[in-house]
């Protein structure tokens, strides 16, 4: 069996208030994250740029630093978020952070994000039985999808494919029917325990109508993250049948690994998954494993080829 892809999801917009104090902010913190993810089993790391207080940052600097960072110090592969501007930005100014950071080779990510489809994301507090707001919704219309792909194929980059539901997955099929998507696709099933009610829920039956409804006849390589839930029930099953695995204190606070008073690190979640994968008998892919896994032929994103390159 090919070997298990692990990217670490170090913070989304996880706060250390809610629980666990190892979610990274800064670009440096980011940045050591990565190098002890990497020695810890992980090829791919996922971040959002934050401040040093915690809340969002949105600077296009905030990325290069970190990628920057990342890269002077780790091969771990680099994906920085391009969600950071969800709203009423359209797809040009959303995706620019990424293709400017594209063409500079020392600050250049190695996927962008494309979320195939829109979702509500109004968290609901289900003790309360309220959300907290009403208006919050991911959107990504048809129109904004293609030029995603167009403008994350000419920059060189591969998209890291994202699937809340069945009806994501159903574009990303289409899309490659259009040409406007290369194989093998890197999709990521976004399952969502608690918070968001978007996505499948975080359990062996939500990830089995996932792959029930996976393209015919595609090659893809799936992942599968656990928003807002616990992923490790669900690793072994993953581990056996072929799927990668995505995971971090940007999801969860994994406080059930705590011991002693002291909470987990990103380094210490994926050295469990990996510790996982080898007593099922699959083996960690390394950063340029994982390259030749997800068909990423070039070297990495190239200085000066903003067009033509191929992911
Ligand atoms: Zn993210």
């Amino acid at each position: 069996m090919r070997k298990l892809i692990i990217e670490a999801r170090v913070n989304e917009y996880m706060m250390r208030e809610q629980g666990n104090p190892n979610v990274p902010y800064t670009p440096e913190e980011i940045a050591r994250d990565a190098v002890a993810c990497r020695e810890a089993g992980a090829a791919i790391l996922h971040f959002h740029a934050r401040r040093p207080d915690g809340s969002p940052d949105h600077a296009a600097e905030s990325y290069a630093e970190a990628v920057r960072l990342i890269r002077e110090h780790s091969d771990i592969l680099v994906h920085p978020t391009l969600g950071y501007v969800t709203l009423d930005a359209g797809p040009e100014a959303r995706v620019a952070h990424i293709l400017e950071m594209a063409q500079h080779p020392e600050r250049a990510p190695h996927f962008a994000p494309m979320d195939m489809g829109s979702v509500n994301v109004d968290r609901y507090n289900a003790q309360a039985r309220r959300f907290e707001t009403q208006e919050l919704v991911y959107r990504n219309s048809t129109g904004t999808l293609m030029h995603f792909a167009d403008a994350i194929r000419g920059a060189g980059l591969k998209p890291y494919l994202v699937s809340w539901t069945i009806g994501f997955t159903r574009y990303v099929g289409a899309f490659m029917d259009m040409g406007l998507l290369e194989e093998p696709g890197y999709l990521c099933f976004c399952l969502t325990d608690n918070t968001f009610l978007g996505g499948h829920p975080g359990t062996l039956r939500g990830l089995q109508a996932h792959l029930d409804f996976l393209p015919e006849g595609r090659r893809i390589e799936w992942t599968v993250v656990n928003f807002g839930g616990n992923l490790f029930s669900l690793a072994a099953p993953i581990i056996a049948q072929g799927g990668h695995i995505s995971i971090g204190l940007g999801d969860y606070t994994y406080h059930e690994l705590g011991g002693g008073g002291a909470m987990p690190t990103n380094a210490e979640i994926i050295r469990r998954v990996a510790g996982i994968a080898r007593e099922l008998g699959r083996e960690v892919a390394t950063p340029d494993e994982a390259k030749a896994i997800l068909g990423m032929k070039n070297p990495g994103p190239v200085a000066g080829a903003p067009t033509g390159a191929k992911a």
